[in-house]
């Protein structure tokens, strides 16, 4: 299947360092937490392109002796973080292809809307696609005659996608960096020396001792090519939503980041505030579900006054247990990724707080672990609002009759749980917590989509011409 929902994924560029892909491989180091699934390296020397890709953590990937085989001074990588069913190998990203003005390579974070429309399209015209992933599409409106010689051939094509992308291009002139009008992902440009730097969040920066420059603008193009760096704007109007995913600082991101202008951490702790003013509880200690629930749970603490301890201790061995693929599995490693610490729960009232409640499956046995543990109350707290709306943008939630709170009170969902009580951050205490909320996509908790999805759109287009 195409256009497939949940493609939340990692990018790094770097230009202009004559060790470009141990640059990048840092990077991607850095940006593990945005993928797990599959990772890749392309460099280009300025004749050819190179890759090395696989499934698998960074770690798993690359060798020491790949570096030699991924030569020159340019380089871009993916790590990617996909769905159920679609880890062939074939969409390892970045994706190269050899087009008429040579080779190519793409690495898209995030996801389109109308990539199964204009998938169908070019597989009517006769079209093969190598891939499943929604990414390959540009390449196709690339290469399509009729875009050929566009003299702003990238925004023309870009043009025609909806819903969230950055895209990283490698060729032997250039690295280029794009956007989506809307701004939904985030992408920064950082510099290191003579080198350029483009990376998704700035933790990756850090770990290169790059320096931060500035973040791409929602639908803006950059190029960087030995005449230095280029920028374009397409695809904005006066009707243009800048809607960066609000989850990216809820969930997603790394909290030492910054992203969209602000330190994803201090978001956190500032969502922990609110919510002890909004939700306080009469208990004995504050603790978070680790690692996501840290900064929110330092919030609560200082809002509250009661004092924070570490009720769970996490296993950093294993991996995200959302990357488990069936539901049994991810019941079973629930308690692999975490255990309690006896001592800080046994006879008292808790305080749980976490980011937020997906399917409620991992939550409910975090819960029955602390009930185990002789946890007396358990109050739970919530640091964004009820999830009750999919995500067409490339956050990995499911459908939405498999959200816990979708069609359910939050009491019901305290039942469901069953935890003494359970308070959500409501959406006026999440908007609050960044500096510009009118800049931001809600609507895995607002229902509001600021791009409408393809069945949506299919409905729509007889009304109303939308490319
Ligand atoms: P649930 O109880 O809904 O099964 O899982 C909630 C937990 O999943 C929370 O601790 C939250 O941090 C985590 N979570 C939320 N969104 C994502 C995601 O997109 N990927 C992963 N791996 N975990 C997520
Ligand atoms: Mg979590």
């Amino acid at each position: 299947m195409s256009g497939e929902i949940g493609e939340h994924c990692g990018l790094m560029g770097v230009w202009g360092n004559d060790s470009a892909a141990y640059e990048v491989y840092l990077g991607l180091y850095s940006l593990q937490h945005r993928g797990q699934e599959s990772a890749g390296i392309v460099s280009s020397d300025g004749r050819t392109l190179q890759s090395r890709k696989g499934p698998g953590l960074v770690s798993d990937v690359f060798h020491m002796d790949d570096f030699k085989r991924l030569p020159g001074n340019h380089a871009i990588g993916h790590v990617r973080y996909s769905t159920t069913g679609s880890g062939r190998i074939q969409n390892i990203q970045p994706l190269v292809v050899e087009e008429i003005e040579g080779l190519l390579a793409v690495a898209h974070n995030g996801n389109l809307v109308n990539a199964r429309t204009l998938r169908k399209q070019y597989q009517d015209k006769g079209a093969i696609f190598e891939t499943s992933t929604d990414s390959e599409t540009i390449v196709h409106l690339l290469a399509d005659p009729q875009h050929r010689n566009l003299p702003d051939r990238l925004a023309h094509c870009l043009g025609h996608l909806r819903g969230a992308y950055c895209f990283l291009f490698l060729t032997n002139e250039m690295i280029v960096a794009a956007r989506d009008p809307n701004g939904f992902r985030p992408l920064c440009i950082g510099r290191l020396g003579n080198s350029t730097i483009v990376a998704s969040e700035t933790c990756a920066l850090d770990l290169l001792k790059a320096e931060y420059v500035r973040d791409v603008l929602p639908g803006e193009i950059v190029t960087v090519s030995d005449r230095g760096v280029e920028t374009a704007s397409f695809g904005r109007d006066c009707r243009t939503r800048t809607s960066q995913c609000i989850f990216e600082h809820v969930y997603f991101a790394r909290p030492d980041s910054n992203v969209f202008g602000e330190n994803v951490h201090k978001v956190r702790v500032t969502l922990g505030e609110r919510l002890a003013a909004e939700h306080p509880v009469d208990a004995d200690v504050v603790f978070a579900v680790p690692d996501s629930g840290l900064s929110a749970a330092m919030g609560y603490s200082r809002g509250s006054g009661l004092p924070l301890d570490l009720g769970f201790i996490r296993n950093h061995y294993v991996g995200r247990t959302f990357i488990m693929p069936a539901q049994d599995d991810r019941r079973s490693s629930v308690e692999i990724k975490l255990n309690v610490v006896r001592n800080v729960v046994e006879g008292k009232r808790v305080v749980v707080v976490d980011d937020s409640i997906i399917r409620g499956t991992t939550s409910k046995s975090r819960l029955d672990q602390l009930r185990r543990a002789g946890a007396r109350e358990i109050h739970m707290r919530i640091s964004c609002p009820p999830t009750r709306h999919p995500c067409f943008y490339g956050i990995d939630f499911p459908e939405a009759s498999k959200l816990a709170a979708t069609g359910r009170t939050v009491a019901e969902v305290a039942r469901l749980l069953g935890v003494d009580s359970l308070g959500y951050v409501s959406m006026e205490g999440l908007l609050s917590a960044v500096s510009d909320p009118g800049a931001f996509c809600t609507a895995c908790f607002s229902g509001d989509y600021p791009v409408l999805p393809e069945e949506e759109m299919d409905k729509l287009s007889m009304e109303r011409k939308i490319c």
